[in-house]
């Protein structure tokens, strides 16, 4: 592809000497398995976000199944999610062996409102006992959090928010992961953050679920003892020396996304069949940077790609229609805007280093595109 979604390459080159800097001294130590430098970036991450507490481990995916798991939520249990995000936010609902239940995404959104969810709660049957909101924080802007909390904490339930995709974000002065009883971020390589590999941290401000999932994430052990039966599920020492480094950065790559993003919307203003979803400004970090497209979605990503574009149908199915989820437990009623969403939503090249010149040619190349839809 001429112009990559995101160019890791360009991030990388820009800030090289730190990165390899930091590494050597993991190296030199031989220090790979928590240890200080896990510590330490853990403890920059719960300031940024505005935690009490980080805890490392090996992706998000881990992140939000820990945080189930310690909240108590198991089998006979059933957590709300929306159906139109990335599948680790259901398929961690899962394997902690509760039952997902997919709420549509708000009109003309990409989030779950309080509205909807507030529905699902006044009309749920069972016969599994409702106990969570797992919020997702889509394409680096801030689901209402603060409503979900509200909503959850009249029913007794817990919130967590899948904030894999916006880290940064913020909405009604509320930094995303900062609301719920736990939140989960990722550090997969193309996230706004990201690390040589997997990587992930759980946040939340209660001591106890801290606690429990630094037990959880490695067998169990506290204070020498096999306290409970816990797995392997750590961030690498190497992998936090880089986060720590990036950490530095992330305002200023947040500010140029945000940059980004407006000269996009100025430059696609007018253009026949694109419009805006206007959630994600509201302090998004637009990772990844996503437009709607009236109609004939996937053409014009075959023809952007096909001009070295590397545009992205992100989602182009809602979850509970993956073929697993024919065979896999859950509920659902109508979801006609997540439908909508995954024909519609288009994801174009961003990030901090997209020079102006290769932006405005990804824009030409979507205007041929939509001309001849
Ligand atoms: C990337 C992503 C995840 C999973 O993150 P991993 O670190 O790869 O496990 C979960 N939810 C959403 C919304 C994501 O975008």
């Amino acid at each position: 592809m001429r112009i990559p979604l995101i160019d890791l390459r360009a991030q990388h080159a820009a800030i090289a000497d730190e990165l390899m800097a930091a590494v050597a001294k993991v190296v030199a130590e031989q220090s790979f398995i928590l240890g200080a430098r896990v510590a330490a970036f853990e403890q920059r991450l719960a300031e940024y976000v505005g935690v009490r507490h980080a805890v490392g481990v090996a992706s998000c995916t881990d992140a939000l199944r820990l945080a189930l798991v310690a909240l108590g939520i198991g089998p006979g249990d059933a957590v709300i999610t929306t159906p139109f995000t990335f599948v680790a936010s259901a398929e961690a609902i899962v394997r902690a062996g509760a039952t997902p239940v997919f709420v549509d995404v708000d009109a003309d959104s990409v989030h779950l409102s309080p509205e909807r969810v507030a529905e699902c709660i006044r009309e749920w049957r069972g016969p599994e006992r409702l106990r969570a909101i797992l919020v997702v924080h889509l394409f680096g802007a801030c689901a209402d959090s603060k409503g979900l909390l509200e909503l959850a904490r009249t029913h007794g339930l817990f919130l967590v928010e899948d904030a894999a995709q916006a880290l940064g974000a913020v909405r009604d002065g509320a930094a995303a992961g900062a609301v719920g009883h736990a939140s989960a971020f990722s550090f997969f390589p193309a996230k706004t953050l990201g690390a040589w590999g997997d990587g992930g941290a759980l946040v939340t401000a209660d001591d106890a679920i801290a606690a429990r999932v630094r037990r959880l994430r490695q067998h169990g052990v506290e204070g020498g003892r096999v306290m409970e039966i816990g797995e392997n599920s750590r961030l690498d020492a190497l992998h936090a020396a880089v986060l720590e480094v990036k950490l530095r950065h992330l305002e200023a790559w947040i500010a140029a996304r945000r940059q980004g993003a407006r000269r996009y919307r100025e430059l696609l203003d007018g253009v026949p069949g694109v419009s805006f979803f206007d959630a994600l400004d509201e302090g998004g970090t637009h990772n990844p940077y996503v437009v709607r497209i009236a109609e004939g979605r996937d053409r014009v990503l075959m023809s952007l790609r096909a001009q070295g574009i590397d545009a992205r149908a992100y989602y182009d199915r809602p979850i509970p229609d993956e073929p697993a989820f024919a065979s896999v437990r859950h509920h659902r009623a109508a979801i006609p805007e997540a439908e909508k969403r995954s024909r519609d939503a288009l994801a174009l090249p961003l990030c901090a280093n997209l020079s102006t010149t290769a932006q405005q040619e990804v824009v030409d190349a979507l205007r041929s595109a939509m001309a001849g839809r």
